[in-house]
């Protein structure tokens, strides 16, 4: 499994490099039966402009984004209102307004703080199959706001 896993797995559609996803994670985000899963390690593919969300390794099979339960936040660059953190429902329109009204922003608080309690569910609620952070401190420098080093 782990060497299958480390194989470079390219999206049937758009040909970049996948990301490996539990089938945990793709069983969970489908909106279809599950009577279409099969025993074979499953890739996220991350390219904005393409359709697929979930593929194979073996490339007979994708699942496109309307066959997924939740926007994906990767496939919806611009959109305001798409779920950066979906265990705890920041958007970056939540990140941003806060940022605006409060000159400052708690996400990455208020999501580390979430993780330490035990309450996150990355696995099964971000379609990308494991933790948030990384896209939220990259979309807080895009929008040029600097996270406070903490002291
Ligand atoms: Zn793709």
């Amino acid at each position: 499994m782990s060497e299958l896993r480390k194989t470079p797995s390219l999206c049937p559609m758009c040909h970049q490099q996948g990301k490996s996803v539990d089938t945990a994670t793709v069983k969970t985000l489908i909106n279809i039966s599950l009577h279409a899963i099969r025993d074979v390690p499953y890739f996220f593919c991350r390219t904005a402009d393409c359709q697929v969300v979930y593929f194979s390794q073996d490339g007979q099979q994708t699942i496109s984004k309307e066959q997924v339960r939740e926007r994906v936040y990767q496939k919806e660059p611009n959109a305001t209102d798409v779920m950066i953190c979906y265990c705890f429902r920041h958007t970056p329109q939540s990140i941003q307004a806060e940022i605006e009204t409060q000159g400052t922003s708690t996400v990455i608080e208020d999501i580390n703080a979430g993780i330490h309690a035990g309450q996150c569910a990355c696995d099964w609620r971000n379609p990308q199959g494991d933790c948030c952070l990384g896209n939220v401190h990259k979309f807080l420098k895009e929008i040029g706001y600097k996270t406070k080093s903490t002291h």
